[in-house]
């Protein structure tokens, strides 16, 4: 089984060693030709703006747009949600791929210094925590009728899916714990 991973900018090794460790081959998505024989795709953490902006120089955006929309499985990743996502609530008004029935709100911990850490119960994945490392981290601040909330943290959701969507406002890949990435390739039929 191919998993892609985009490849243009943020936490693109740690996922790569996380589906290494499950013995799954990563594919680097960097070109439109990358994305014809992937089963599913994981967007990473980074810069969402820097994101958007690569991913249209490069000729992706559509490419990886309709994919998705046709059923690839995808695991957004704090940015990478934020590219899923169907609306921003920031301004200026920020373009996304409009996939995941989400709106979210950018930066809404506050700065890099503001970033955390803490572990939470994530009842999909069983009994034990989950660490998770929020990260200038987004808020999904709300979610339509068939998003199905897995976690939430304050009261916000944090693990949210739809369909063939899974987005996540922190970073699983920068734990140990496989489990998130195991689920997330059970979905893709692995
Ligand atoms: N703050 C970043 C953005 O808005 C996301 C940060 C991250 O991916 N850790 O794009």
């Amino acid at each position: 089984m191919k998993i892609g991973i985009l490849a243009i900018q943020g936490s693109i090794i740690e996922h790569k060693k996380m589906l290494e460790k499950l013995k799954v081959e990563p594919v680097l998505v960097k070109k439109p030709e990358d994305i014809d024989y992937i089963e599913g795709i994981i967007l990473p953490g980074g810069e969402s703006t820097t994101f958007l902006t690569i991913l249209e120089n490069r000729s992706l955006f559509t490419k990886l747009q309709r994919r998705l929309k046709e059923g690839l499985p995808a695991m957004g990743t704090c940015a990478g949600l934020i590219l899923l996502a169907k609306e921003i609530e920031n301004h200026p008004e920020q373009k996304s791929l409009g996939i995941l029935d989400v709106i979210v709100s950018r930066n809404a911990y506050g700065r890099q210094r503001e970033s955390f850490t803490t572990s939470l119960k994530i009842p999909v994945l069983g009994e034990k925590e989950f660490e998770c490392v929020f990260i200038r981290a987004p808020q999904i601040v709300k979610v339509g009728n068939d998003v199905k909330v897995q976690a939430t943290f304050d009261e916000k959701p944090i693990f949210v899916e739809e369909k063939n969507i899974i987005g996540l406002t922190f970073h699983p890949e920068l734990t140990e714990d496989t489990r998130i990435h195991e689920y997330f390739l059970k979905r893709c039929g692995f």
